[in-house]
Protein backbone atom coordinates (compact mmCIF):
# COMPACT_ATOMS: atom_id res chain seq x y z
CA UNK A 1 0.00 0.00 0.00
CA UNK A 2 2.65 2.48 1.21
CA UNK A 3 4.24 1.97 -2.29
CA UNK A 4 1.44 3.98 -3.64
CA UNK A 5 0.71 7.66 -4.33
CA UNK A 6 -3.21 7.09 -5.26
CA UNK A 7 -4.42 3.29 -5.32
CA UNK A 8 -7.95 2.91 -6.96
CA UNK A 9 -9.89 -0.56 -5.40
CA UNK A 10 -12.72 -1.26 -7.60
CA UNK A 11 -14.19 1.88 -8.60
CA UNK A 12 -17.13 2.20 -10.12
CA UNK A 13 -18.60 5.89 -11.62
CA UNK A 14 -21.65 5.80 -13.30
CA UNK A 15 -23.79 9.05 -14.53
CA UNK A 16 -27.80 9.08 -15.17
CA UNK A 17 -30.17 6.70 -14.17
CA UNK A 18 -32.21 4.34 -15.58
CA UNK A 19 -32.18 3.58 -19.41
CA UNK A 20 -29.59 6.80 -19.95
CA UNK A 21 -27.41 5.33 -17.41
CA UNK A 22 -23.85 5.68 -18.58
CA UNK A 23 -20.65 3.56 -16.99
CA UNK A 24 -17.61 5.91 -17.01
CA UNK A 25 -15.65 3.42 -15.26
CA UNK A 26 -16.29 -0.48 -14.24
CA UNK A 27 -14.47 -1.75 -11.31
CA UNK A 28 -11.50 0.03 -12.44
CA UNK A 29 -8.15 -0.46 -10.13
CA UNK A 30 -4.72 0.95 -10.45
CA UNK A 31 -2.28 1.79 -8.57
CA UNK A 32 0.18 4.49 -9.03
CA UNK A 33 3.70 3.85 -7.43
CA UNK A 34 5.65 6.83 -5.50
CA UNK A 35 7.66 8.70 -7.91
CA UNK A 36 6.09 7.53 -11.01
CA UNK A 37 4.63 8.87 -14.10
CA UNK A 38 1.97 7.47 -15.70
CA UNK A 39 0.28 8.13 -18.90
CA UNK A 40 -3.55 7.48 -19.48
CA UNK A 41 -4.91 6.91 -23.19
CA UNK A 42 -7.90 5.64 -25.20
CA UNK A 43 -10.56 7.20 -27.28
CA UNK A 44 -12.67 9.87 -26.24
CA UNK A 45 -15.84 9.02 -24.22
CA UNK A 46 -13.46 5.93 -22.20
CA UNK A 47 -13.12 7.59 -19.30
CA UNK A 48 -10.18 9.37 -18.62
CA UNK A 49 -11.21 12.28 -17.07
CA UNK A 50 -13.55 10.39 -14.88
CA UNK A 51 -10.55 8.09 -13.91
CA UNK A 52 -8.48 11.53 -13.35
CA UNK A 53 -11.35 13.12 -11.48
CA UNK A 54 -11.98 10.17 -8.87
CA UNK A 55 -8.02 9.63 -8.40
CA UNK A 56 -7.67 13.30 -7.60
CA UNK A 57 -10.49 13.45 -5.02
CA UNK A 58 -12.81 15.47 -7.40
CA UNK A 59 -15.50 13.02 -7.75
CA UNK A 60 -16.61 10.71 -5.65
CA UNK A 61 -17.09 6.77 -7.32
CA UNK A 62 -20.47 5.06 -5.99
CA UNK A 63 -18.61 2.10 -5.18
CA UNK A 64 -15.04 1.18 -4.66
CA UNK A 65 -12.10 2.46 -3.01
CA UNK A 66 -9.40 5.38 -4.14
CA UNK A 67 -6.74 6.04 -1.48
CA UNK A 68 -4.61 9.24 -1.94
CA UNK A 69 -0.94 10.05 -0.08
CA UNK A 70 -2.24 7.18 1.85
CA UNK A 71 -5.49 8.02 2.99
CA UNK A 72 -9.01 6.35 1.90
CA UNK A 73 -10.90 9.49 0.78
CA UNK A 74 -14.30 7.56 0.54
CA UNK A 75 -15.63 7.95 4.25
CA UNK A 76 -13.91 11.73 4.52
CA UNK A 77 -16.19 14.61 4.55
CA UNK A 78 -16.38 17.50 1.81
CA UNK A 79 -13.95 19.95 4.36
CA UNK A 80 -11.14 17.29 4.36
CA UNK A 81 -11.19 15.98 1.73
CA UNK A 82 -10.64 19.61 0.46
CA UNK A 83 -7.76 19.88 2.77
CA UNK A 84 -6.32 16.60 1.22
CA UNK A 85 -6.63 18.07 -2.04
CA UNK A 86 -5.11 21.36 -1.50
CA UNK A 87 -1.94 19.47 0.53
CA UNK A 88 -1.67 16.66 -1.75
CA UNK A 89 -2.89 17.45 -5.33
CA UNK A 90 -1.63 19.23 -7.71
CA UNK A 91 -3.73 19.48 -10.61
CA UNK A 92 -3.02 21.35 -14.79
CA UNK A 93 -5.52 21.36 -17.49
CA UNK A 94 -5.05 21.23 -21.32
CA UNK A 95 -6.62 25.29 -20.52
CA UNK A 96 -4.42 26.20 -18.16
CA UNK A 97 -7.26 28.01 -15.91
CA UNK A 98 -4.89 31.18 -15.67
CA UNK A 99 -6.73 34.41 -14.17
CA UNK A 100 -6.15 36.70 -17.21
CA UNK A 101 -5.79 39.89 -14.75
CA UNK A 102 -2.93 38.63 -12.00
CA UNK A 103 0.15 38.02 -13.24
CA UNK A 104 2.26 34.77 -12.86
CA UNK A 105 3.35 35.72 -9.76
CA UNK A 106 0.00 36.18 -8.10
CA UNK A 107 -1.57 33.35 -10.35
CA UNK A 108 0.75 30.99 -8.68
CA UNK A 109 -0.10 31.90 -5.23
CA UNK A 110 -3.86 32.73 -5.42
CA UNK A 111 -4.55 28.90 -4.28
CA UNK A 112 -2.60 29.52 -1.43
CA UNK A 113 -3.62 33.25 -0.92
CA UNK A 114 -7.57 31.74 -0.80
CA UNK A 115 -6.56 29.03 1.15
CA UNK A 116 -5.29 32.06 3.90
CA UNK A 117 -1.42 31.26 3.83
CA UNK A 118 1.24 33.42 2.71
CA UNK A 119 3.55 31.89 0.64
CA UNK A 120 7.25 32.11 0.91
CA UNK A 121 8.14 34.68 -1.79
CA UNK A 122 11.51 33.23 -1.95
CA UNK A 123 10.07 29.83 -2.87
CA UNK A 124 7.86 31.22 -5.52
CA UNK A 125 10.79 33.24 -7.48
CA UNK A 126 12.19 29.61 -7.10
CA UNK A 127 9.17 28.08 -8.99
CA UNK A 128 9.27 30.33 -11.73
CA UNK A 129 12.80 30.31 -11.96
CA UNK A 130 12.40 26.23 -12.16
CA UNK A 131 9.80 26.82 -15.29
CA UNK A 132 12.01 29.34 -17.06
CA UNK A 133 9.76 32.27 -16.47
CA UNK A 134 12.43 33.88 -14.31
CA UNK A 135 12.21 37.87 -15.36
CA UNK A 136 8.33 37.47 -16.32
CA UNK A 137 6.71 37.79 -12.59
CA UNK A 138 4.56 40.43 -13.96
CA UNK A 139 3.62 39.33 -17.38
CA UNK A 140 -0.07 38.88 -17.65
CA UNK A 141 -1.18 35.42 -19.49
CA UNK A 142 -1.76 37.70 -22.49
CA UNK A 143 1.63 39.01 -22.51
CA UNK A 144 2.65 35.04 -22.40
CA UNK A 145 2.92 32.46 -24.72
CA UNK A 146 0.71 29.36 -24.24
CA UNK A 147 3.58 26.97 -23.13
CA UNK A 148 4.44 29.94 -20.93
CA UNK A 149 0.90 30.09 -19.36
CA UNK A 150 1.13 26.49 -18.86
CA UNK A 151 4.61 26.85 -17.07
CA UNK A 152 2.82 29.43 -15.08
CA UNK A 153 -0.22 26.70 -14.08
CA UNK A 154 2.94 24.31 -13.17
CA UNK A 155 4.41 26.65 -10.87
CA UNK A 156 0.87 27.04 -9.13
CA UNK A 157 0.32 23.51 -9.08
CA UNK A 158 3.92 22.73 -7.75
CA UNK A 159 3.85 25.26 -5.17
CA UNK A 160 2.51 23.50 -2.05
CA UNK A 161 4.99 20.13 -3.03
CA UNK A 162 1.78 17.97 -3.25
CA UNK A 163 2.73 14.14 -3.74
CA UNK A 164 0.69 13.99 -7.14
CA UNK A 165 0.60 16.02 -10.31
CA UNK A 166 -2.84 15.46 -12.21
CA UNK A 167 -2.37 16.93 -15.94
CA UNK A 168 -5.18 16.19 -18.45
CA UNK A 169 -3.92 16.88 -21.78
CA UNK A 170 -1.31 19.58 -20.45
CA UNK A 171 0.30 19.56 -23.96
CA UNK A 172 -3.06 19.65 -25.91
CA UNK A 173 -2.89 23.56 -26.81
CA UNK A 174 0.59 23.62 -27.57
CA UNK A 175 3.27 23.02 -30.36
CA UNK A 176 5.58 20.69 -30.40
CA UNK A 177 8.23 22.49 -28.87
CA UNK A 178 6.55 24.41 -25.64
CA UNK A 179 4.58 20.59 -25.05
CA UNK A 180 8.19 19.31 -24.49
CA UNK A 181 9.32 22.05 -22.24
CA UNK A 182 5.74 20.59 -20.22
CA UNK A 183 7.15 17.40 -20.48
CA UNK A 184 10.44 17.83 -19.16
CA UNK A 185 9.30 19.54 -16.00
CA UNK A 186 6.63 16.99 -15.51
CA UNK A 187 9.47 14.59 -15.85
CA UNK A 188 11.64 16.58 -13.58
CA UNK A 189 9.04 16.20 -10.71
CA UNK A 190 9.10 13.01 -10.48
CA UNK A 191 13.16 12.17 -11.76
CA UNK A 192 14.15 14.87 -9.71
CA UNK A 193 11.75 15.88 -6.45
CA UNK A 194 10.34 11.95 -6.79
CA UNK A 195 6.27 13.44 -7.27
CA UNK A 196 3.89 10.92 -8.85
CA UNK A 197 2.39 12.25 -12.53
CA UNK A 198 -0.55 10.66 -14.19
CA UNK A 199 -1.40 12.61 -17.10
CA UNK A 200 -4.65 12.04 -19.94
CA UNK A 201 -3.05 12.84 -23.28
CA UNK A 202 -4.00 12.14 -26.97
CA UNK A 203 -0.27 12.30 -28.31
CA UNK A 204 2.03 9.13 -28.38
CA UNK A 205 4.59 10.85 -27.97
CA UNK A 206 3.83 12.94 -24.43
CA UNK A 207 2.86 9.21 -23.79
CA UNK A 208 6.33 7.74 -24.48
CA UNK A 209 8.25 10.26 -21.60
CA UNK A 210 6.03 8.35 -18.83
CA UNK A 211 7.09 5.08 -17.33
CA UNK A 212 4.11 3.23 -18.02
CA UNK A 213 0.69 3.44 -19.98
CA UNK A 214 -2.91 2.67 -19.50
CA UNK A 215 -5.11 2.19 -22.02
CA UNK A 216 -8.65 2.45 -20.83
CA UNK A 217 -12.05 1.53 -23.34
CA UNK A 218 -15.24 1.82 -22.30
CA UNK A 219 -14.36 2.64 -18.81
CA UNK A 220 -11.87 -0.18 -18.01
CA UNK A 221 -8.49 -0.65 -18.26
CA UNK A 222 -7.91 -2.86 -20.98
CA UNK A 223 -3.47 -2.82 -21.03
CA UNK A 224 -0.65 -1.56 -19.90
CA UNK A 225 2.72 -0.60 -21.80
CA UNK A 226 5.60 -0.13 -19.43
CA UNK A 227 7.94 2.18 -21.54
CA UNK A 228 6.55 2.12 -24.33
CA UNK A 229 8.25 3.76 -27.52
CA UNK A 230 5.60 6.22 -29.80
CA UNK A 231 5.15 3.81 -32.29
CA UNK A 232 4.40 0.79 -30.49
CA UNK A 233 1.58 3.40 -28.62
CA UNK A 234 0.50 4.23 -31.76
CA UNK A 235 -0.03 0.62 -32.92
CA UNK A 236 -1.76 -0.18 -29.78
CA UNK A 237 -3.97 2.78 -30.36
CA UNK A 238 -4.87 1.29 -33.98
CA UNK A 239 -2.84 3.98 -35.55
CA UNK A 240 -0.60 3.98 -38.73
CA UNK A 241 2.42 6.00 -37.12
P1 LIG B 1 -12.87 10.65 -21.75
O1 LIG B 1 -12.17 11.56 -20.81
O2 LIG B 1 -12.12 9.40 -22.04
O3 LIG B 1 -13.32 11.32 -23.01
P2 LIG B 1 -15.04 10.79 -19.84
O4 LIG B 1 -14.49 10.31 -18.54
O5 LIG B 1 -15.15 12.26 -20.03
O6 LIG B 1 -14.21 10.13 -21.02
O7 LIG B 1 -16.48 10.18 -20.05
C1 LIG B 1 -16.76 8.78 -19.91
C2 LIG B 1 -18.25 8.54 -20.17
O8 LIG B 1 -19.02 9.16 -19.17
C3 LIG B 1 -18.73 9.12 -21.50
O9 LIG B 1 -19.69 8.25 -22.04
C4 LIG B 1 -19.36 10.43 -21.10
O10 LIG B 1 -20.36 10.81 -22.01
C5 LIG B 1 -19.90 10.12 -19.73
N1 LIG B 1 -19.92 11.30 -18.85
C6 LIG B 1 -18.82 11.96 -18.38
N2 LIG B 1 -19.18 12.99 -17.60
C7 LIG B 1 -20.55 12.99 -17.57
C8 LIG B 1 -21.53 13.81 -16.92
N3 LIG B 1 -21.19 14.82 -16.12
N4 LIG B 1 -22.83 13.49 -17.12
C9 LIG B 1 -23.19 12.46 -17.91
N5 LIG B 1 -22.31 11.65 -18.53
C10 LIG B 1 -21.01 11.91 -18.37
Amino acid sequence: MSGHAVLLEGVTRTYGAGPTEVAALRQVSVGFPRGSFTAVMGPSGSGKSTLLQCAAGLDRPQSGAVRIAGQDITGLGEKDLAVLRRDAIGVIFQAFNLVPSLTAWQNVILPARLAGRRPDPARVRELLHRVGLAGREGHRPAQLSGGQQQRVAIARALLGRPEVLFADEPTGALDRGAGHEVLALLREAVDTYGQTVVMVTHDPEAAARADAVLFLTDGRIVDVLDRPSPEQIGSRLGGHR
